[in-house]
């Protein structure tokens, strides 16, 4: 029996309708400027759909373009008059950087209560303390998706794949807070061959690994809830063109899960919906 597709869209409008209620009570509008170095297309995608959406729920949104050969010091500098400008009330970076650049240290100049994009080293310090409106925005996004499943997730088997710090890591941090008994796998986990063992265990699998078509319909238990977080640009065989995919083989997870989020359309919109969420909330405090 085919799995019931849980869409991301209709969540992130009603995400979007309940903020564009709120920005509509306040005296000003809330900003969100977005910091981007250099010229690259994914981060220039980015950008453009921030600015659409910010500007369907009322947020101002600014970029803020660097050439590709600013210092790093340079940066810091210009991301701290950010911190200073009252008028701004949140600093996104857009990803990827050029080498010089080191992300990290950018990220945690970034002032904690402007960091809507829940990077800074405080924020993800304070995930670990239970505050999940301090998480990553994807993260959110994805526990959102979770909540959207119904499920109980007292004593629930999660298991998420892929510990990276802005997805998998938070994702496993907030769920351990909902009582679930949470399993993170990784790299290492592939490498022993123990990464079935785990999935096949999961009522809740989330997968953030970054690798088109990592889990196989056999790698997962009858009825269970599959997250699907990654984001993969492949070349169909078929037409040769350049789709995009996650990292669940779709059409054979479909058959065997209970419920199954799409890609692209499941968890994406969601997390723009969040950072318009992280901005609002930015503002208010
Ligand atoms: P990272 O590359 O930072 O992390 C990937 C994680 O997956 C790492 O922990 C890595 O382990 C692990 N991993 C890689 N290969 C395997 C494997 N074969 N088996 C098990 N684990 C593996 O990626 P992100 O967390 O930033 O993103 C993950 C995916 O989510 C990407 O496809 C990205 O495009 C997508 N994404 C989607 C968003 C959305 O809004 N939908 C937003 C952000 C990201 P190790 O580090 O040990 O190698």
């Amino acid at each position: 029996m085919s799995a019931k597709i849980l869409e991301g869209g209709p969540i992130a409008e009603q995400i979007k309708a309940e903020i564009m209620a709120e920005i509509e009570q306040m005296a000003r509008p809330p900003c969100l400027v977005a910091v981007m170095v250099g010229d690259n297309t994914g981060a220039r995608m980015y950008a453009k759909m921030q600015a659409k959406s910010c500007e369907e729920v009322g947020i101002a949104y600014e970029l803020k373009e660097f050439s590709d050969e600013i210092s790093e010091a340079d940066l810091l500098g210009e991301v701290q008059s950010l911190n200073e400008d009252a008028n701004v009330d949140g600093i996104i970076l857009q990803m990827p950087v050029p080498e010089h650049i080191n992300a990290r240290t950018v990220q945690a100049t970034i002032a904690p209560q402007k960091d809507v994009d829940g990077v800074n080293p405080t924020n993800l310090g304070r995930v670990v303390m239970g505050h999940p409106e301090a998480a990553p925005c994807t993260a959110q996004a994805a526990v959102r998706l979770v909540e959207e499943t119904g499920i109980d997730l007292y004593g629930a088997e999660v298991v998420v794949v892929g510990h990276s710090e802005i997805v998998g890591k938070p994702v496993a941090l907030l769920l351990l807070d909902e009582f679930a008994t949470t399993s993170v796998c990784h790299i290492g986990t592939s490498d022993a061959g123990m990464l079935e063992e785990h999935t096949t265990r999961a009522d809740i699998l989330i997968v953030a690994a970054g690798v088109p078509g990592l889990i196989k319909g056999n790698m997962i238990k009858p009825g269970v809830a599959v997250i699907d977080v990654g984001i993969n640009r492949v070349k169909d065989p078929e037409t040769g063109k350049s789709k995009t995919v996650g990292d669940v083989a779709f059409d054979e997870a479909v058959e065997v899960a209970g419920i199954i989020t799409p890609v692209p359309g499941g968890v994406g919109p969601i997390t723009t919906a969040m950072l318009l969420q992280s901005t609002l909330l930015a503002a208010q405090a």
